[in-house]
């Protein structure tokens, strides 16, 4: 027990963070205090059709997480859980925002726990004013030409409004 409480410990926040959001970074931050290091991991789900590629959405989390020294980005392919097994990692990172995410999530944590047990989903509650806040909404925000602002960093508003264009 002694050498475990000593370890390093790290967590994976998987996601498709297609792009990331300020309710992402909320979640990251709080994370970031609770583990050594945290491993942003951006799923490069050839199912799903982002609107940003994997590198793209990379090197918006490199730029907007460059002062977090022990965040680092990185992408995944595949099961998440066997990634997280490759990484080491003792924890999975999830944010929840409303009842609606919770379905989902608990489905989710139980099977990458039968799938391996050592490795915990924590789920981590969101600030008041990101409980509404996601991807999707900020893309159609920003496609009708609204403001973002307060939603994503402004270099995300940007590129957002380069691609939507
Ligand atoms: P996925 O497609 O895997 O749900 P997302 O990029 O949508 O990936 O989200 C990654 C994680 O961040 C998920 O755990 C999601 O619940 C969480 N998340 C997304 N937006 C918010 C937010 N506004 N507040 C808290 N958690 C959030």
């Amino acid at each position: 027990m002694a050498e475990n409480q000593s370890k390093h410990k790290t967590a994976i926040y998987p996601g498709s963070f297609d792009p990331v959001t300020n309710g992402h970074l909320d979640i990251l931050k709080r994370a970031a205090k609770l583990f050594d290091k945290v491993i942003v991991a951006v799923g490069d789900n050839r199912g799903k059709k982002p609107l940003f590629t994997a590198s793209e959405r990379m090197s918006m989390l490199k730029s907007v997480c460059k002062s977090m020294k022990n965040v680092e980005i990185d992408s995944f392919t595949g099961l998440m859980i066997e990634y997280a097994k490759k990484k080491n990692a003792d924890a999975i990172i999830r944010g929840l925002r409303a009842v609606s995410d919770f379905d989902y999530e608990f489905q989710m944590a139980l099977i990458n726990r039968k799938l391996e047990g050592e490795i915990e989903t924590v789920f981590i509650m969101t600030a008041e004013n990101y409980v509404y806040l996601n991807s999707g909404i900020v893309k159609e925000i920003v496609g009708f030409g609204g403001s973002a602002k307060d939603l994503v960093p402004k270099e995300v508003e940007d590129a957002l409004r380069r691609k939507l264009r």
